[in-house]
């Protein structure tokens, strides 16, 4: 989770944070103060720059037919990628959903996590800024995955998208050159990118795996032609894979 260091730096020594991930799912002792931490949180990745790799990531791939299927919550891909071209899976904090949830909706957050920012009083906000639900009055949470997750319309349509992409990348005449890649995947939620990835580029005669990761990942025997282990710093192996096209393009091999 990319965010500014240094705005929850009150919350991480009130608190004892090691990171934002445990102010998120901290059991707060009562709804202005969990709001105040994810007000905070949430701001922060608004202001937070675009980060190169997501740049680099973009320049690589430009041209090509692409879908992005994630577990980051941060809108950072929605910054450079088209939207229609994005299943955010675990849900995007830049959004609310009812706590219930009682219904099928999801809402922008941006002004009025602002305005709980600019009003906090220490670390709590004003109980009249704690978002509610308009149907039931419930108070509303970030549209982050957890028990209550909303798996709504929105939803339906980000994983709608993403099938019928692999639907149409995998007919017999591309499947020649689909190219499966992981970035930075960890071993928390195997069964959303990694597994199937793994099941389709061994299902897929022309499909191929390509894993990046900061550590070494488990690699399948079975996928032993088909895949490629790239260890090491992220957005150093795509800055250098982005030179590297620029240079080829540049002598036109
Ligand atoms: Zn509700």
């Amino acid at each position: 989770m990319p965010y500014l260091e240094g705005q929850l730096q009150d919350f991480k020594e009130a608190y004892g944070f090691q990171s934002p991930f445990a102010g998120f799912y901290y059991c707060y002792s009562s709804p202005e103060q969990q709001w105040a931490f994810y007000a905070r949180y949430i701001q922060s990745l608004w202001d937070a720059p675009t980060g190169q790799t997501y740049y680099d990531l973009a320049e690589i791939v430009r041209g090509k037919e692409v879908f992005v299927l994630t577990t980051n919550v941060d809108m950072q891909f929605e910054r450079v990628f088209p939207q229609n071209s994005i299943c955010s899976y675990q849900g995007n904090v830049g959004y609310f959903q009812c706590s219930q949830p009682c219904h099928d909706r999801i809402y922008p957050n941006e002004n009025l996590i602002r305005e709980m920012c600019e009003n906090m009083l220490g670390m709590r906000i004003p109980s009249e800024l704690l978002p509610r639900c308009r149907e039931c009055g419930r108070i509303m949470v970030p549209w982050v995955r957890d028990d209550t997750f909303l798996e709504g319309r929105d939803w339906k349509d980000g994983v709608i998208r993403y099938e019928s992409f692999l639907k149409q990348c995998l007919t017999k005449e591309k499947a020649k050159s689909v190219l499966l890649l992981e970035l930075g995947v960890g071993e928390m939620t195997p069964g959303i990118i990694k597994l199937p990835f793994w099941e389709m580029a061994y299902k897929n005669k022309g499909a191929f795996y390509v894993c990046m990761n900061q550590e070494d990942s488990s690699s399948p025997e079975h996928l032993k032609n088909k895949s490629l282990y790239i260890d090491g710093d992220l957005s150093k192996t795509l800055r250098d894979l982005k030179q590297i096209m620029k240079g080829k393009a540049g002598t036109g091999k």
